[in-house]
């Protein structure tokens, strides 16, 4: 094998091998650019270093020669006395990260060498100046001495000389500094700065070897799922020099703006200043375009460049340049980071340029870039207060007066006031609160937390979790770090992107992209938003491209028309739970507590036209299009006051001696239907199996619903989905019921009905017997969250808030298994289910409804595994479509 590629052999394909930094400088000396002469070494090497500790025996001798072939074309020897050839060395894995060990600079300096490079220069300053600095640098990034030694004899230096800039600092003052900092090297690092400029070579490589194991690179691709056995390649380059005067100078450049996209100028110069001057921003750089007047030959070459540079990568790309005595040199490219709006209008501008095709530019945006453009932000220039941080749980930006209680909020906000709804957590009865609030903050829980979950189903700002906030709804206050207490009234702010909370109100801007979305802005007028323009074109190319179809999570018909407006394609499930909340809950108390058949038979005869009217609702939203409604899958005793607020209600009234037999009925309903466990108890299909009539009434209102619509030359595409099914008995006895229900509605009404009826998979056992259960299903509707959850047995409900934070520092996983699909686990089942399900039913319907079905990854997983649609919370469906589109790439 080879272990060092001249920049003359490389290209930029080669990035596994040669890193992101030297398969461009390859790409770009192959292009006929100006790159400094040079040599990179490959992350083979790296790789063979780390596993057995020792360089690969073959290395040397490459190094060796390549050394020499760059002596021989600089006219000039590593460190020679005389006139010294010096190289930077460079580390640069394929993956750009920051917090590893980046660059030692002018390397082949030393006692002697500094003299002949002060002669060839011309100049003391520079020479001395050069040679702290790798001193500094050496002794810092290979010698592992603390680089606030350094900074402090630096400091000293100016101040003894009473000057405040380091160019300030004349030759004189500067060789002194080198004595100091050779000696801070040798108390610290327990050796002497090394002299032959070789040694300096060979130590910096290893350094970089080294530093891909370092603390903080090792977190870093944790943290971003960079797997740890790449290595880093090592970039060795003839030196240039941007200090060597007023016609010498560093800087950095973008093809186009990395904030708008937009072609012009972009950029910042130094003059007279090495790279890290830029960086640590010691002297104020001024706009690239001022370069035009400080030198126009560079200036003019350098545009000349970068338009090379764009056309050949079909990109925008940022370089790094510097200028020696009117030389340009380029020392770095790459295809160059952008915000989450410029990459939607660059990849439609080239486009329009003729670079590249529909199918590369869904490439080069994704969809958490588009959904960062739909969230309102708070406005990046206004002064803040934060006094807490909690998850981010449903993002966008919420500003109102902090409430404690629903009741509360809904009141205020009823009279038009803004409001927080802050609570220790959410349950079910929050929900009216959660609706008149503009944002929910929690003490506790975490993603997939009740406030979480509901808050991203509303497209809800939330922050959860945040635990340093002490709520106190009994005394409607917050008490926050440090103690300032937060009372009812008091307005807070609530950032659910970054899960920030602050005091008091930070301005905040709308998103032009949902008013697009919306139908409140559109693609093609005069004034349409340019952002608005490329995001309706991507959109276009997605939804030509994607495969997967695009349903959404809703449950009532304004969610409903909304996913329409946002591309939903039906519904893919309706959690009926939904509806039995508010007035209605008194019904369903009811229907609970019933003692008798007719007591029950009664309450579910009063709750059948509400239902119905929920799903005549519905149809007519969703008209046309498929709409999966789930029947009854809580445990009943959500439906029922708190046990523990009953008991006081309870005893109070005995004390006070009032008549208290409702109560005591209730809580002793609460009693019986307690369990440990409830989301391992009587829940989904359970309920209909146990509460006899329960899920024959709501398929008789969804087969009723259906009827009417039809007489109303409607296209009513009602679909029954059966939760939480573990064996296809199960299934079949509710079937069974259920066809016999829609008959005697198709009977009374005169009506044919083509009511589908399928399952979800969210249970292992299911997913393990999807053949059977498929016998009896027309669709399977995969609850990746259920399914997460007892794959797993992780509580969904509880996790996020207890031990993920340990398991993602700890890297077990970089993102929550609830979030993103483990395809290795949760989602080899999906995948195995998928297809034995398919093998007995050909046709069967496949889909998912778990939080999974909007997030990026996991639906290009879906695709991939042949499910025929996501479905999604109607905030999420633009993300879906574009990252089905992509998937479909
Ligand atoms: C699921 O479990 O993935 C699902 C969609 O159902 P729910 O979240 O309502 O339990
Ligand atoms: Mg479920």
């Amino acid at each position: 094998v080879k272990f060092v590629y001249d920049f003359t052999e490389g290209n930029k394909d080669l990035k596994d091998l040669l890193g992101g930094k030297g398969a461009n400088l390859a790409e770009m000396t192959n292009l006929g650019l100006p790159v400094p002469p040079g040599f990179t070494i490959t992350t083979e090497a790296c790789k063979v270093y780390l596993e057995s500790g020792e360089e690969p025996a073959a290395l040397r001798d490459e190094v060796s020669a390549h050394l020499v072939a760059l002596e021989e074309r600089m006219g000039k020897k590593l460190g020679q006395a005389d006139d010294p050839l010096l190289v930077s060395v460079r580390s640069g894995a394929k993956f750009s990260m920051p917090g590893m060990m980046d660059t030692v600079l002018n390397i082949g300096l030393s006692d002697k060498s500094v003299q002949g490079l002060a002669q060839q220069a011309g100049d003391d300053r520079f020479a001395w100046d050069s040679y702290r600095r790798l001193i500094q640098m050496f002794g810092k990034t290979v010698l592992g001495v603390d680089g606030e030694l350094f900074e402090e004899a630096l400091d000293a230096a100016k101040a003894a000389k009473k000057v405040t800039v380091d160019t300030e600092l004349e030759a004189a003052d500067l060789k002194k500094l080198v004595t100091k900092f050779k000696k801070i090297v040798r108390t610290e690092a327990g050796r002497d700065f090394p002299q032959d400029p070789r040694e300096q070579m060979d130590l910096a490589i290893k350094a970089v070897f080294d530093s891909w194991n370092g603390d903080r690179a090792k977190l870093y691709r944790r943290q971003e799922r960079i797997p740890g056995d790449l290595g880093t390649a090592v970039n060795v380059c003839s030196m240039v020099f941007g200090n060597l005067g007023p016609d010498s100078g560093t800087g950095v450049a973008f093809t186009r703006d990395p904030a708008s996209g937009h072609q012009g100028v972009y950029g910042d110069y130094l003059q007279n200043a090495q790279g890290e001057d830029v960086v640590a921003g010691i002297r104020n750089t001024v706009p690239l375009a001022e370069l035009e007047q400080i030198d126009k030959k560079s200036y003019d070459q350098l545009l000349g460049i970068m338009e090379t540079l764009e056309n050949h990568y079909k990109d925008l790309c940022d370089i790094e340049f510097t200028i020696e005595r009117g030389q340009l040199w380029m020392l770095q490219t790459r295809v160059g980071k952008r915000t989450a709006g410029a990459a939607f209008r660059i990849a439609t501008q080239l486009v329009d340029q003729g670079l590249i095709d529909e199918t590369e530019a869904l490439q080069r945006v994704n969809g958490a870039q588009l959904a960062q453009l739909m969230f309102p932000r708070f406005d990046e220039e206004a002064k803040t207060q934060q006094v807490g941080r909690g998850i981010a749980a449903s993002p966008g930006a919420a500003v109102g007066k902090a409430v404690f209680d629903s009741y509360t909020a809904v009141k205020w906000s009823r009279s038009g006031e803004k409001v927080i709804l802050v609570r220790r957590e959410t349950n079910p009865d929050d929900l009216d609160g959660m609706i008149a609030a503009e944002g929910i903050l929690t003490s506790r829980g975490g993603k997939t937390s009740h406030a979480a979950v509901v808050a991203r189903g509303m497209g809800k700002t939330c922050v959860c979790g945040a635990e340093e906030l002490e709520v106190d709804t009994k005394r409607r206050r917050m008490t926050v770090p440090g103690g300032h207490v937060v009372e009812e009234g008091d307005v807070i702010s609530i950032d659910g992107s970054s899960g920030k909370v602050y005091l008091g109100e930070v301005p905040v801007v709308p998103s032009p992209v949902v008013e697009y979305f919306e139908g409140r802005m559109h693609a093609g007028a005069d004034d349409a938003d340019e952002l608005v323009e490329a995001v309706h074109r991507i959109m276009a190319f997605a939804d030509r491209k994607r495969r997967l179809r695009v349903r959404a999570n809703a449950d009532n018909a304004e969610d409903a028309l909304r996913a329409r407006r946002f591309g939903a394609q039906g519904i893919g499930l309706c959690r009926t739970e939904h509806m039995f909340l508010g007035d209605r809950r008194e019904l369903v108390e009811r229907l609970i507590l019933a003692d008798t058949e007719a007591e029950r038979e009664e309450s579910l005869k009063q709750l059948l036209p509400l239902q119905k009217k929920d799903f005549v609702e519905l149809f007519e939203a969703m008209d046309g299009l498929p709409v999966t409604i789930r029947l009854l899958d809580p445990p009943l005793h959500e439906f029922l006051p708190d046990i523990t607020e009953l008991s006081v209600r309870v005893a109070l009234a005995e004390s006070r001696q009032e008549p208290h037999e409702n109560e005591l009925r209730l809580l002793q309903a609460v009693h019986r239907l307690h369990e440990q466990n409830p989301m391992l108890g009587l829940r989904g299909v359970r309920l209909g199996l146990v509460i006899p009539g329960l899920f024959t009434m709501q398929v008789r209102a969804i087969a009723e619903a259906a009827a009417e619509r039809k007489n109303a030359k409607g296209d009513p595409r009602a679909e029954i989905m059966i939760p939480l099914v573990g064996t296809v008995q199960e299934l079949e006895i509710v079937r069974e019921e259920a066809d016999q229900v829609v008959a005697e509605v198709e009977a009374a009404t005169g009506v044919a009905l083509k009511l589908s009826i399928g399952t979800m998979i969210e249970l292992p056992r299911a997913a393990l017997t999807a053949a059977q259960i498929a016998e009896a299903a027309e669709f399977f509707s995969f609850g990746t969250n259920d399914l997460t959850q007892t794959v797993w047995g992780f509580s969904r409900d509880d996790v996020e808030a207890s031990f993920f934070t340990a398991y993602l520092e700890k890297g077990i996983f970089g993102v929550s298994p609830f979030e993103t699909i483990d395809k290795d686990g949760v989602g080899s089942l999906v995948k195995a289910a998928a297809k034995a399900g398919r093998e007995t039913r050909p046709d069967l319907k496949l889909g998912v409804c778990g939080e999974h079905g909007g997030d990026p990854e996991s639906v290009h997983f879906f695709h991939e595994v042949g499910l025929d649609y996501v479905s999604c919370s109607p905030f999420r469906i633009p993300v879906a479509r574009l990252e089905a589109g992509r998937a479909a790439t």
